[in-house]
């Protein structure tokens, strides 16, 4: 990877529907090292695409939590909330191709089936005036990719389905406004936890079909409780503490594989940061399994 500055774009993209969790920090704090370590810009953006999950005031106390945690990010935040013009583009110009559909299938059709679309509105070309969600077809195709920590992925499109851009109630989909946004600023390294990793070749395959470059991967571990369930907003992990940073920021360098001296806790969060740039190795994850089990008591 070069020196110069934009040769690297890295972001992390919160969906605000709760506080930063023990999970998160991890997921954060790999792609602001990631970044930093190759002298790249970090951006963040909020995924704010789901109204109805997300509470007020959550994208703020993200926010103010990355700062507590002395991870500075570069250039303004990104709201998807803002994107929609962009979107709705791409959906029409997708349109035009055929190789987006919309479909009328009611969620009573498609239970059942594995989530794997079978396909019964691909034929529809016009647009109808009952509700409808839009999907993008996903043909006889593998997509290969290397990730950096997980190693090399082969999926077959075919066996993952057409799947949906724009939702049925109106909302943009995660794999459209992600794909989308993703180049709009211009990201090249992505680091995100294992549990997105089936994400990506719809990402790979969206971006083919808009003639987008696709960026480097390199999807981490992701923290589970003692029950195994892993920690997320879902399952109401509990948020990380603003006002006492460096004992977390700790553990989370050993959930990804580095371990620092006893000592480092007493220095401030900008020389914890600090040490965590010079010490980070996305290859120390590699040992890893795909789950780091972790209690944040
Ligand atoms: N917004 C997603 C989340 O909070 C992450 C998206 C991504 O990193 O691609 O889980």
């Amino acid at each position: 990877m070069g020196n110069q500055p934009d040769s690297y774009i890295g972001r992390f993209a919160p969906s605000p529907s709760g506080p930063l969790h023990f999970g998160s920090l991890v997921a954060a704090l790999a792609s602001y090292l990631d970044a930093r370590a190759n002298n790249g810009k970090w951006l963040v953006r909020i995924e704010d695409i789901d109204p109805p999950r997300e509470p007020a005031g959550t994208a703020d106390l993200i926010l103010k939590t990355l700062e507590a945690y002395g991870l500075h990010w570069d250039d303004s935040v990104l709201y998807q909330s803002t994107r929609s013009q962009c979107y709705d583009d791409v959906l029409e110009h997708l349109l035009t191709t055929e190789e987006l559909y919309p479909c009328i299938c009611t969620r009573k059709q498609l239970s059942g089936l594995n989530g794997v679309y079978p396909g019964y509105c691909r034929d529809n070309r016009n647009v109808p005036s009952q509700p409808h969600a839009l999907r993008l077809r996903c043909h006889d195709q593998v997509i290969h990719f290397t990730d950096r920590i997980q190693g090399r992925y082969s999926f077959d499109l075919s066996e993952l389905g057409d799947f949906t851009l724009k939702r049925k109630d109106g909302l943009y989909a995660y794999q459209l406004a992600v794909s989308v946004d993703d180049y709009f600023q211009g990201v090249t390294h992505i680091v995100r936890g294992v549990d997105l990793l089936d994400s990506t070749p719809r990402q790979i395959h969206l971006q083919n079909q808009l003639g987008y470059p696709n960026p480097m991967y390199a999807h981490i571990p992701v923290i589970v409780e003692s029950d195994g369930n892993k920690l997320s907003k879902q399952n109401h992990a509990p948020a990380i503490p603003q006002d006492e940073p460096r004992p977390l920021m700790i553990k989370a360098f050993s959930a990804l594989g580095m371990q620092a001296d006893n000592q480092l806790e007493a220095s401030t969060i900008e020389e914890i940061l600090q040490w965590g740039i010079e010490n980070w190795s996305p290859t120390a994850l590699l040992q890893k399994s795909k789950i780091l089990q972790t209690s944040i008591q």
